[in-house]
């Protein structure tokens, strides 16, 4: 699984979406400055005011605020609101190309939509973009309650003022319910495509969690990288998430304007090899070093060397009590030696490499691999002296051989 070229097809998705959002943005505000403006001057119209250009204390003025929300409400409407939403939710469809980027970086063959599949989608596309025009209406509810207030005496600018503050929410709320509503439906294309993978496969499959990874990323999500990094969640183990915002996290991920969306998660398919249990002769091959060859040119070791094996003696030490947090590791241990992230010299001993692999944003296997030196005798193989568990910091990028 090419986990690069994944996060690149993520990054290309987040900034058609990020797009998309601007227009929107651009369109709503422009929108909402209009209608306001409308609404107040045919409010203004209406309101019958005293010399000091303060309300009236009549009944047609409380009637008039009564409309202080139908009228923005039915402005919104002619200024175009509708059909704003209409067309940003109408381009939502563009996401499509990215999940087949997805599946095709995955290995996986492009999944057949249903005509189920695409009504489902349709409809939550509906259902999305009925939650957008619905801002208008809570704002203008709003909006007429604040105007309620206002009681004969009020000055014309202050309400006004208030009013337009009001009203002006509109863009922000629906700006926010914009993000989530697009991101949503990008992970509810995902989530109908891995479920075909899911009902052909036969079994249950597993997610990775992908998606920014920097200072803004909010906690939740932050674990849910760390966690999935080294194997993902199944469905059932999704659905028992709770972001503590919206329901459902397979769509939802961490709740308002979250990136982060599921992907799944190839690499559980392939059968971890498994802390070798027998050492006839002392030792076990465990596998070939997978580097190029760069790697064993700059230590000056020959092809041979890819051969690895682990003695019973350092698999005792390795899988001593003094590394307990090893002993359920033993996999990733292997994994790490064999198809390393990272390669690093080790400071004093020219013939040991340091072999990284990333568990998480903050931790790193770190497995020391003496490597089998030119001329030695021809049964001598590289083999593994001692493996933890490391952290971002120690990486010493100034002995560093080889980034996969
Ligand atoms: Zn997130």
């Amino acid at each position: 699984m090419d986990t690069r070229k994944l996060i690149t097809i993520a990054g290309r998705a987040n900034r058609t979406i990020d797009s998309a959002l601007q227009a929107f943005l651009e369109e709503l505000n422009a929108l909402v400055a209009r209608a306001s403006a409308r609404t107040l001057a045919r409010l203004q119209r209406k309101l019958e005011l005293g010399a000091d250009d303060r309300l009236q204390g009549t009944a047609g003025n409380a009637a008039t605020l009564r409309l202080a929300g139908r009228i923005f409400q039915s402005e919104m409407e002619r200024a175009g609101y509708p059909e704003l939403v209409d067309a940003f939710v109408g381009s939502f469809g563009r996401l499509f190309p990215f999940f087949e980027e997805t599946l095709e970086a995955l290995g996986l063959e492009a999944v057949k939509f249903s005509r189920e599949d695409r009504e489902a989608l349709a409809g939550q596309q509906a259902n999305l973009a009925e939650a957008i025009r619905g801002v208008v209406r809570s704002v203008a509810e709003a909006a007429k309650r604040r105007a309620a207030f206002s009681v004969g005496g009020t000055p014309i600018a202050e309400l006004t003022e208030l009013l337009a503050v009001e009203y002006g929410k509109t863009a922000a709320q629906a700006g926010g319910l914009a993000d989530t509503a697009i991101t949503t439906f990008y992970r509810a294309i995902q989530d109908r495509g891995f479920q075909r993978i899911e009902e052909a496969n036969g079994a249950a499959v597993r997610y990775r969690y992908y998606g920014p990874d920097d200072v803004l990323t909010r906690p939740f999500c932050d674990e849910l990288l760390e966690r999935t990094a080294r194997r993902g969640l199944t469905r059932a183990e999704i659905d028992r998430l709770d972001n503590g915002q919206l329901p459902n996290v397979f769509l939802t991920g961490g709740g308002y304007r979250c990136r982060h969306t599921w992907v799944l998660d190839t690499r559980a398919e392939e059968q971890p090899q498994a802390w070798p249990s027998e050492f006839p002769g002392g030792f076990a091959v465990v596998g070939e070093i997978d580097v190029p060859a760069g790697v064993l040119e700059a230590f000056g070791v020959e092809p041979q060397a890819r051969e690895l094996a682990l003695t019973e003696e350092r698999s005792g030490h390795i899988m001593s009590d003094r590394h307990r947090e090893l002993q359920t590791l033993g996999s990733f241990v292997l994994e790490a030696a064999m198809r390393p992230d990272e390669v690093y010299r080790n400071r004093k001993d020219p013939q040991v490499g340091i072999f990284l692999k990333r568990m998480s944003d903050r931790r790193w296997m770190r497995v020391v691999v003496r490597w089998r030196q030119p001329g030695e005798d021809a049964s001598y193989r590289s083999s593994i002296l001692s493996a933890r568990v490391g952290k971002e910091q120690e990486r010493a990028v100034s002995r560093r051989v080889w980034v996969r």
